[in-house]
């Protein structure tokens, strides 16, 4: 594997204690930071000179349905039901495989370019979408999305599917993991939700859930089985430190301190949310008395319509703030914790530490410092940035994962992109004309 030398860094924020170091060069070998030091004598195979840089951990999006960029714009302003029943689950119908990657290869373009390193995907045909990051070079958790409805027939469908998709994907380990993502509570069996767990207990697979996203889920749950969604899962005994719960926005104060209970991480999609208008925000307060790490996820490109996580934070310290009628809540610092080390716990640390380190692993990505919405800049002021200043791919230069460089002063090196947007038309055209 290559050598890379990042060359007097202006910045690296570290995120390892809080630490933000100045002036610093960083050795990069086989896919590994090797050093971090103000001079580094050893030569590499590149250097990037980035004395007008900002290093940061590469963000880290744990929650994602990728091959969807197909319909960003498809189905906008549109209830949860509505969107999902009439428009986004029937035209899924019409997706053949290469619609599947050609929406996950645009995804996977469009989180690099933004910044992300590490995505979390969740959704049907997940080969498709491995095979997608595994081109650009991204690192990923892909969940293979399974319902049943109550249905045996379809149950041991899905159950088949997740066997063969987990063995599939081995050969792409450890840069790109399966997991298993049961859709939610009211869309999986009791039968199905338990044999995920199994799958996953057996194998030490992680597992993502949607839990509460709207006050009407959780009423006709309540009302179905006579108890809320968490409640219901903790009695089945379906909770467990491998999974990640989706959304939680209408959560009971019970809910969270049994996720607390039983070291059940959240993604928090608060953009996603705000759209499909859900009406409540994620008790964050009450999440963080309990100890419940808290993620960030874009959710689809059909329900935000960006794959951008800084957006994602800002978004969730304004969401926090205004709700709260409390400017200090949601402070950056926390928040980039939660786009950064919290996205990595969230993944119980499988492929990525969401830290720079020495011996951590190198996924990073080098922020230009010459844009009008980073000034005035100094250290005390580069998480406020970050958060706050609308970071976009104008922002960022390169982006390094696993050691290896996949954006090259704003290009992607591994995949040529105009034949992947031609593609993408053409697909778009085909499927939305048939
Ligand atoms: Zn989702």
């Amino acid at each position: 594997m290559s050598s890379i030398k990042l060359k007097n860094c202006k910045f690296i924020i570290t995120q390892d204690k809080g630490k933000i170091l100045k002036n610093t060069s960083m050795f990069i070998e086989d896919g590994r930071v090797v050093e971090l030091s103000e001079r580094i004598g050893v030569e590499a195979e590149y250097t990037i000179d980035c004395r007008e840089n900002i290093c940061i951990p590469g963000l880290i999006n744990t929650h994602t349905h990728a091959a969807m960029s197909i319909f960003r714009g498809y189905a906008d302003d549109l209830p949860l039901k509505t969107w999902l029943n009439d428009k986004i689950w029937p035209m899924e119908k019409k997706l053949k495989e290469k619609d599947y990657y050609i929406g996950s290869l645009l995804s996977c373009i469009e989180m690099i370019k933004s910044g992300t390193t590490l995505f979390w995907d969740m959704y049907l045909n997940p080969m498709m979408c491995v095979k997608a990051a595994a081109e650009v070079g991204l690192k990923a958790i892909v969940s293979i999305g399974v319902f049943d409805f109550g249905d045996s027939a379809m149950r041991d469908h899905m159950i088949h599917f997740i066997n063969s998709f987990l063995n599939d994907v081995k050969k792409y380990e450890p840069k790109i993991i399966g997991a298993i993502g049961p859709h939610a509570p009211y869309t999986c069996s009791n039968e199905l939700l338990m044999k995920c767990k199994d799958i996953a207990d057996k194998e030490g697979r992680l597992l993502q859930i949607h839990i509460a996203e709207t006050m009407e889920e959780q009423s006709e749950f309540k009302e179905k089985y006579g108890k809320r969604e968490v409640e219901y899962l903790d009695d089945i005994g379906f909770l467990s430190p491998n999974v990640v719960a989706v959304h939680c926005v209408w959560l009971s104060k019970n809910e969270i301190r049994l996720l607390g209970k039983n070291g059940v991480k959240i993604s928090h999609c608060p953009i996603s949310n705000m759209k499909l208008a859900v009406g409540g925000v994620l008790p964050l307060d009450e999440c963080l008395k309990n100890n419940v790490i808290i993620s960030l996820g874009t959710d689809s490109a059909a329900s935000n319509n960006s794959l951008n996580m800084f957006d994602v934070m800002k978004f969730c310290a304004l969401i926090h703030k205004h709700h709260s009628l409390d400017p200090s809540i949601a402070p950056a610092p926390l928040v980039f914790n939660f786009g950064t080390i919290n996205g990595a716990a969230a993944t119980n640390y499988v492929n990525s530490i969401g830290k720079i380190v020495e011996n951590g692993p190198a996924d990073i990505v080098i922020l230009n410092t010459r844009n009008p919405n980073v000034f005035p800049l100094f250290e005390e002021n580069i998480i406020s940035h970050l958060v706050y200043a609308d970071i976009s791919p104008i922002n960022i230069s390169h982006v390094i994962i696993d050691g290896e460089i996949v954006l090259f002063n704003g290009v992607l090196t591994k995949v040529n992109e105009q034949k992947v947007y031609e593609e993408f038309e053409q697909t778009c055209l085909d499927l939305f004309t048939s």
